[in-house]
């Protein structure tokens, strides 16, 4: 008797639809596993989306499935449909929504790995007592196996074994390699899941502990300034989830932050941890994320790209820092990993906790409306004083090494008693701009639309856009006089003027160049724990959690950019900014000091946020938005083309417009539908990597006009003419422009 089963699959092409299959099997054939199919033309790996589905296609035309890849799917039910919802509600293709969420080795359909553990051979179970007396590691190897009679590849860090002992106890014939699935694998049964015993918990910590309702959905503000123990309150949360027996996901922003957030979690938890983020090697990469499927790695460590990881057993999801803007991917399937979260604790009935000292103006929205639960910690947990600021005003004062003199004299007042400093300066590379003194020609990228920074070590042009690079020039191609000067400064130049200017002293530059290995910040940032004096400077790489024990005084170089910037979230992200950095300073017991240089020292907002603190300042921007219907009070979709013409990106969002202009009119017979479409306008870098990009916004204040136009404007879109010559993507609840 044939088992004919017909199914949808997904593939990894940005396709708005599924498409159907048949297999003839006995098998159990599941949503969510992988298979093999020939589709135009080429043998792909896809995914089951639906089975059993009624075809109303002509049977004959449907193609057979080549070959089943899973016998368990690698997407449960549940993650299914959250891909499904993510796929829905950012208008993006299903296929690539769901190959986004996979490890590469899987996406390339490879089988999932094995795991690879040892066994005593007979002649190792006959070893004389006392044998490998001399050889230490390898007679650690042979106790664990005697008593425990596998060694599993998680066993060796715990260990400490390298992978070297145990072939050469294997050249020797004492043990041998054996492989089984992964999933066969039990983690090891600890007695308590503490190594560290917790902190004892200050009253707000243990109030904000308290409130939060295990066992059912619930989203949670822990609005703490920084220094106030949220990663502690954190930690009690999740020991709570691992004490019911579950699993718990941390997701923290992109850069930087991952290996000291990890230690800390070791040192306190007895119990698997994993961490899932682009900065380790895809096959640890597809380990971890098997394990936290298994449900053998109880902790889950990653950035945004782990919020659809597998997590059967899934107590509690935190988002640390959840204001930061890596949370919010910015090409291809353009999601939100924050709002992905609060969609998944809903549907999985558990607790979010967004942590920050300075919440994003939606959530923050969210939690003054009671939409969300507002926890707050208003201290710094232990001894530690909330920093003094300073503003320091620029206009006609001497500038060197972007620092004025009196701020200069802090700095050596800070390192005369033996403390640290940090510069801010939100710039790497050593200028931002090459100009010819003799006739004011400046270095400019030929494939965007911007300025080549200068960089020095070494000696180079960049461009911080497409990343391309050029030699310095010898002679100005325009007068061909030798006469270069820069113009502003990065952190190269100030980390060149301190040194100089400050001998003796060690000054530790912290950017993007300077910290590419995994280890790079944890090695700039050993310093930090000595109590030598020294200068850290940095960009906003440092404004993330690190915890600087000796630092004193914080200055923030030029706090204008943000107060100036154009794009109305600049204000948002400059009082973000500047708290998170002033947050830096004097962490322990002494009262640490931040200045902040500007040539706006009247402006309204700093003023608002210096006096009256990061809530004042936020509320006020509330009110802005909401006058100006803006997010989060209004919902914004951008429609963002691009093309090596401009002319072309700007007809494509005409189209749009018009598209889009029409769901207005149609409607305004029943009742009057309330839009506003603006643009099509050039993007903040109109061109990048010989491309035009243009911005259409698409305002509405109800959110399922928006998603009722956004489906309305693809379908009209996908095969107009224009978009053969112009690229074009749905950006929702966009973050930047
Ligand atoms: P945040 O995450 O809010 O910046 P942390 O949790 O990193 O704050 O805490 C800041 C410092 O205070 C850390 O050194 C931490 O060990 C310490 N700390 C936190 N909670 C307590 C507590 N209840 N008692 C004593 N020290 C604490
Ligand atoms: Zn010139
Ligand atoms: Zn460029």
């Amino acid at each position: 008797m044939s088992n004919l089963t017909y199914v949808r699959v997904a593939v990894p092409f940005a396709l708005r639809t599924t498409y159907s299959y048949s297999i003839d099997t006995d098998q159990p054939i599941l949503a969510g596993q992988r298979v093999r199919v020939n589709f135009r033309q080429r043998d792909i790996t896809a995914i089951i989306t639906e089975v059993d589905t009624t075809e109303t296609l002509d049977k004959s035309k449907i193609k057979p499935i080549l070959e089943v890849l899973d016998t368990t799917p690698v997407f449960s039910q549940d993650l299914l449909q959250l891909a499904l919802w993510a796929a829905n509600y950012y208008h993006h293709p299903l296929g690539e929504v769901l190959f986004s969420a996979l490890p590469a080795q899987l996406r390339e359909g490879k089988s999932l790995p094995t795991h690879t553990y040892w066994e005593l051979t007979v002649e190792g179970k006959g070893l004389p007592e006392g044998a490998l007396k001399r050889a230490k590691k390898q007679n650690r190897v042979l106790q664990h196996l005697l008593k425990h009679h596998q060694l599993g590849e998680l066993d060796l860090s715990q260990l400490d074994i390298q992978k070297a002992t145990l072939k050469a106890m294997q050249d020797k014939g004492l043990i041998k390699r054996k492989e089984k699935p992964l999933s066969a694998e039990q983690a090891s049964s600890a007695d308590t899941i503490f190594h560290q015993s917790p902190l004892p918990l200050n009253p707000e910590q243990q109030k904000a502990v308290e409130q939060i309702r295990y066992h059912q959905f619930g989203c949670y503000l822990l609005h703490g300034i920084t220094g106030s123990g949220k990663t502690e309150v954190y930690l009690h949360i999740i020991a709570r989830a691992l004490q019911a027996g579950k699993q718990a996901l941390v997701l923290i922003p992109e850069i930087g932050l991952s290996p000291q957030t990890f230690a800390r979690f070791e040192r306190r938890f007895n119990t698997h941890i994993c961490e899932l983020h682009s900065n380790i090697s895809e096959s640890k990469r597809t380990q971890n994320w098997i394990l936290a499927k298994n449900g053998q790695a109880k902790i889950i460590i990653g950035t945004r790209l782990a919020s659809l990881t597998p997590i059967p057993n899934l107590g509690v999801i935190i988002i640390d820092e959840e204001h930061d803007r890596s949370y919010k991917q910015q090409d291809s399937f353009r999601y939100s990993a924050r709002d992905i979260s609060i969609y998944r604790a809903n549907k999985a009935n558990i607790p979010i906790v967004l942590g920050s000292a300075t919440p994003s103006l939606e959530s923050y929205a969210n939690a003054i409306h009671q939409r969300y639960q507002h926890l707050t910690l208003t201290e710094r947990a232990g001894d530690a004083i909330p920093p003094a600021i300073h503003i320091q005003d620029l206009k006609g004062k001497k500038i060197t090494a972007g620092l004025t003199d009196e701020t200069l004299q802090k700095v050596q007042q800070t390192l005369d008693s033996r403390q640290q400093a940090l510069i801010f300066v939100n710039r790497r590379g050593y200028a931002p701009a090459l100009i010819c003194h003799t006739c004011g020609w400046c270095a400019q990228c030929r494939h965007c639309d911007t300025k080549m920074t200068v960089h020095r070590q070494p000696a180079h042009l960049r461009c911080h856009h497409c990343d391309r690079q050029n030699t310095i020039p010898k002679h100005c191609p325009n007068c061909k006089n030798h006469n270069f000067v820069t113009a502003g400064f990065g952190t190269e130049q100030l980390e060149l003027e301190l040194q100089q200017m400050f001998s003796g002293i060690e000054v530790i530059r912290i950017d993007r160049d300077t910290t590419k290995t995994r280890t790079g910040m944890i090695e700039k940032l050993s310093a930090a724990h000595t109590d030598q004096p020294c200068i850290f400077v940095g960009t906003q790489m440092l404004a993330k959690g690190h915890h600087l024990p000796n630092l004193n005084l914080v200055v923030i170089v030029d706090a204008d950019h943000g107060l100036l910037s154009p794009d109305f979230r600049g204000l948002e992200q400059a009082g973000q900014l500047i708290t998170q950095v002033a947050g830096r300073a004097g962490r322990e017991a002494t009262q640490g000091e931040v200045i902040i240089q500007t040539h706006k020292p009247e402006h309204p907002m700093l003023e608002l946020l210096l006096h009256r603190g990061y809530s004042a300042f936020a509320k006020e921007l509330l009110q802005q938005r909401e006058q100006g219907q803006l997010p989060p009070y209004w919902f914004l979709t951008s429609i963002k083309a691009e093309s090596k013409r401009a002319a072309n990106a700007v007809e494509c969002l005409k189209v749009a417009k018009e598209i889009l202009l029409a769901i207005q009119h149609h409607a305004a017979n029943t009742s009057p539908i309330e839009i506003q479409l603006i643009g099509p306008a050039p993007a903040a870098i109109e061109k990048v990597n010989e491309r035009y990009r243009y911005i259409l916004h698409f305002k509405t204040r109800d959110r399922k006009v928006m998603h009722v136009g956004i489906s309305y404007l693809i379908q009209q879109m996908e095969h107009h003419p224009i978009t053969k010559r112009c690229k074009w993507v749905i950006d929702v609840d966009s973050v930047q422009d």
